[in-house]
């Protein structure tokens, strides 16, 4: 840090909590506050106020953002709150009346406001700190691309809606331009995220804008065709099947999207789906999954699931199991079914014990885990590209194309001379367990 960034700059510490779409929030809040002469802390004593970005998701985020909160205070003192929980602002006052101010979801106005009052903005904004992509919290080469904020379905289990808003879509020219940008500062892997990433644009009716002399709807396929343009990896997360999904597999099949969808299907079962309230809940998606993979064969799928849900009985469950061995689900993670409070599913009949939702979960983790080896050993012999996201004394450690970031599995390299992150390289698999894979530079 040069002299002058020290000279009375007020510095702002930052607790980041919750999903990907929290994070692209903080990233917001960090780039306003670099661009008007902050500097971030690393750490509570460096810092003159600490910005807590909570979750409030699950009863156990919710504890874990009150936890966070009491403990920046603790080391702190000087604590403004944020995120999903700030929505809530009795539940933390209740808990902590030291905090300095709370505010909702990405309501970057407000937290700025609370932030000038505590701590008062320096005279000379040092504007050039910040490079034109913004302040981003991964790895230089890869980021996330928020194209929407809200939610306009209303599954049963879920109160995001109630804290975020219904979908309110950005600009297609806005997304593709910061796109562009991050591509631009050496961004090698763009991952799109959203609630709801295949109803973008629905909200704004699909309005029209020009970029780079093309005219394109703010839409789900035309977004993915603009990235595809970019020369970067672009990886689209929380997708649903809904039809019009299925032009997307071949910008895939071309290689101009990453051959990878994110898709929390949560059940297979159409009663509980139904009463899971899901969007795309569609009794076809099985044979629409088959289609996509005969029309895209390297298609990785990624879901989680919601096991013991209300009212799921031992055939619904097992018909979850015999889906997911059909539609070969290559990754999954599996969530025990937990009560919200302020959920509608909290209401509904047929709360299933404890003990049966572990039964359930460990039976599904068990077959996922067969599925996914399989999908990894067949990969032993075979050739793959490879993102390098670190490079240490043993080696190198990268991901495929169907490996997302923090996720999904990783390959390690032993020997990786004049490798560094974000190149993208050739590896034969030599070795493979259930997540990652080990192999050696292919020689081109
Ligand atoms: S799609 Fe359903 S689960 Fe996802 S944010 Fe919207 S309401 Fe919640």
């Amino acid at each position: 840090m040069s002299e002058q960034n020290t000279i009375s700059q007020p510095k702002v510490g930052i607790v980041s909590l919750g999903c990907p779409k929290a994070l692209v929030d903080s990233e917001r809040i960090i780039t306003r506050l670099r661009s008007e002469g902050y500097a971030i802390s690393p750490d509570y004593q460096g810092a003159d106020l600490v910005l807590v970005n909570t979750c409030g998701f699950l009863d156990s985020a919710r504890d874990e953002s009150l936890e966070a909160i009491g403990e920046a205070i603790n080391e702190n003192g000087r604590v403004i709150v944020t995120g999903c929980l700030g929505a809530e602002a009795e539940v933390i006052t209740s808990r902590h009346p030291g905090v300095l101010a709370v505010t909702g979801p990405h309501q970057y106005e407000q937290v700025m406001e609370a932030v000038h009052e505590h701590l008062p903005a320096p005279d000379h904004p040092f504007v050039s700190l910040v490079p034109p992509s913004g302040v981003r919290l991964t790895p230089r080469h890869y980021a996330y691309l928020k194209i929407s904020e809200g939610c306009s379905n209303r599954c049963s289990f879920c109160i995001i809606p109630s804290l975020r808003g219904d979908l309110v879509s950005r600009r297609i020219d806005a997304v593709l331009r910061e796109a562009e940008q991050l591509v631009a500062s050496g961004v090698k892997e763009l991952l799109v995220i959203s609630q709801d990433t295949s109803a973008y644009g629905q909200d704004v009716r699909y309005a029209r804008y020009n970029w780079k002399g093309v005219e394109r709807e703010t839409r789900f396929i035309d977004l993915c065709e603009g990235l595809g343009e970019l020369g970067a990896w672009v990886r689209l997360h929380y997708v649903y099947p809904y039809p019009h999904v299925d032009a997307v597999i071949d910008l895939m099949a071309d290689g101009r999207i990453l051959p990878y969808l994110d898709i929390p299907f949560q059940h297979a079962s159409p009663t509980v789906l139904k009463a899971m309230r899901r969007p795309a809940n569609q009794e076809k998606t099985l044979d629409r999954i088959l289609n996509w993979r005969a029309r895209a064969p390297e298609l990785a799928i990624r879901s989680s699931f919601i096991v013991g849900f209300p009212g799921e009985t031992e055939e619904d469950f097992q018909f979850l199991l015999d889906w997911l061995k059909a539609a070969k689900i290559d990754r999954a993670g599996c969530f025990k079914y937990e009560n919200v409070a302020t959920a509608k599913s909290s209401q509904l009949d047929g709360q299933v014990p404890d003990e049966v939702i572990d039964e359930r979960w460990h039976r599904f983790m068990a077959l996922q885990a067969e599925l996914s080896d399989q999908r990894s050993q067949s990969l032993i012999g075979a050739t793959v590209d490879v993102l390098i996201d670190e490079v240490d004394e043993d080696g190198a450690t990268g991901r495929t194309k169907a490996d997302a970031p923090e996720i999904d599995g990783a390959v390690f390299i032993s020997r990786a001379d004049n490798v560094q992150a974000g190149d993208i390289v050739k590896v034969r698999v030599t070795d493979a367990d259930q997540c990652d894979l080990w192999g050696e530079l292919a020689i081109n």
